[in-house]
């Protein structure tokens, strides 16, 4: 089971878009994963990420990932 911290997160991170394969193509998509935990997806042709340590719709913190 997944541990999301609300239903935003859950929807955001597990939103399949018909038009863009991967989700830092797809404007839509707001969070990605990352080895060290989340990021904020930057949609700038490439698969850049800013790294968050809160979740941006609630607030909780969000769990360090390895
Ligand atoms: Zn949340
Ligand atoms: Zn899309």
């Amino acid at each position: 089971m997944a541990d999301y911290c609300c239903d935003q997160m859950q929807e955001d991170l597990e939103r399949r878009c018909a038009v863009h394969e991967d989700r830092s193509d797809c404007p839509d998509a707001f969070i990605g994963r990352a080895s060290g935990g989340y990021g904020l997806l930057i949609h700038d042709g490439g698969s850049s990420m800013i790294a968050i340590s809160f979740c941006p719709w609630c607030g909780t913190r969000l769990p360090e990932r390895d």
